[in-house]
């Protein structure tokens, strides 16, 4: 049996015969670059998300620094994040010379602690990247309004949760990315939306940022050859946008995909309470699984890590080193919170395979192998 930790091709394998003339057609069409697919592309978008406007780009990276630009921040403004996460939000932050400001997350959520952040804030302060990371939003209503009090840009990092679903507490529901000032999406292949290279978006309800953030892609232009600002070259291929239109059709069948390999895990899973902590979902989120991320009890996340290596099953550490550990990081941040959780994560979190075309034969292998693991 082969397990990854993340299949695309057998995905592909199931939607072939669309996708092939998908890029057939993208090929024969000459429209390599700014090709009608990506005008489609972002409009569908904006029908699946309920963002006003969608900006593509050239890869989630990208699309947090034209976010961060469009926001008119000045050298040594603070951004706050979270530092239990993946470093491009805070590595975007230092090269537009402002000042990544970290703070700890939530033990159950692996999401920024509001409370934490709330004590974050200085006169400093100009934005905050709260990153939806596994598949869950962070708890966005508290987070909106401290930000909205204290004039604090919001730039929601979706790289990770596209179709999960925020209730507030009017009952009034939102997707991730849509509910601050500018979300950003990534469509790096392995992400729940994921085309066949590199890819991301920017979403946004503000008319003027939405110009801003288009102008900045497109090299600070206004039109053709009169540049109004220092902007960046940041496209998604007329190639990706054709892939993407082909998988945007199936994400809700993915996300569903994903939910019931999770409702799986945790049911067989659940015997070992004792030894292992399942994800919890927050009453705020949906999850949409990105990963499907336990903690480990009593320092035995290596080990099982490494059983299950030998039992040809895959699983990663997400994240192996908080930001305030990481060499490049370590003299330009500040820390905003004791960051004691982000420690802890780092040293007991484990994510088992997760992807849309997970079978039983192969979850039952896995989840066999780690009551093993505990039984021994
Ligand atoms: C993947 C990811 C990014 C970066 O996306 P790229 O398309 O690889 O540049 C940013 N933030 C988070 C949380 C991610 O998971």
């Amino acid at each position: 049996m082969k397990i990854q930790q993340v299949d695309l091709t057998t995905q592909y394998l199931r939607i072939q015969k669309e996708m092939d003339e998908a890029v057939l057609q993208c090929i024969r069409s000459g429209a390599y670059i700014n090709g009608a697919e990506v005008g489609i592309f972002a409009q569908n978008l904006a029908g699946y998300t309920g963002a006003q406007y969608v900006i593509p780009c050239a890869n989630g990276t990208d699309a947090l620094q034209i976010a961060l630009m469009a926001l008119d921040l000045q050298p040594g403004d603070e951004v706050i994040v979270p530092a239990f996460t993946y470093v491009a939000s805070a590595e975007v932050i230092a090269l537009l010379k402002l000042v990544p400001v970290l703070v700890d997350v939530d033990f159950e959520t692996f999401n920024m602690d509001v409370e934490k952040f709330k004590k974050a804030i200085t006169n400093k302060t100009k934005a905050v990247i709260p990153v939806h990371l596994f598949g869950q939003t962070c708890d966005m209503q508290p987070i909106l309004e401290i930000c909205k009090l204290h004039k604090i840009a919001v730039v929601e990092d979706n790289a990770q949760s596209i179709g999960s679903v925020y209730t507030f507490s009017d009952g009034q529901k939102l997707q991730a990315g849509t509910m601050g000032d500018i979300g950003t999406l990534s469509f790096f292949p392995a992400k729940n939306l994921g085309c066949y290279g590199d890819g991301g978006a920017m979403l946004t309800n503000n008319e003027t940022l939405a110009g801003k953030l288009k102008m900045i892609a497109s090299h600070g232009q206004s039109r053709k050859y009169y540049h109004d600002v220092v902007g960046c070259n940041s496209r998604l291929d007329t190639l990706q946008a054709a892939i993407l239109n082909v998988k945007l059709k199936y994400l809700s069948d993915f996300i569903e995909a994903r939910q019931q390999a999770a409702t799986y895990y945790n049911e067989q899973l659940q015997e070992l309470s004792g030894c292992i902590v399942l994800p919890a979902v927050a009453d705020y989120s949906t999850h949409v699984y990105h990963q499907y991320t336990i903690r480990l009890k009593e320092g035995k996340r290596d080990e099982l890590k490494q059983f299950l290596y030998e039992k040809n099953i895959p699983s990663m550490i997400y994240y192996p080193l908080p930001l305030h550990h990481q060499k490049a990081f370590k003299d330009i941040i500040r820390v905003g919170s004791d960051l004691s959780q982000s420690e802890q994560l780092s040293q007991s979190v484990l994510s088992l395979p997760m992807h849309t075309e997970l079978n039983k034969e192969q979850q039952d292998y896995i989840i066999d192998s780690i009551k093993q693991f505990f039984n021994r």
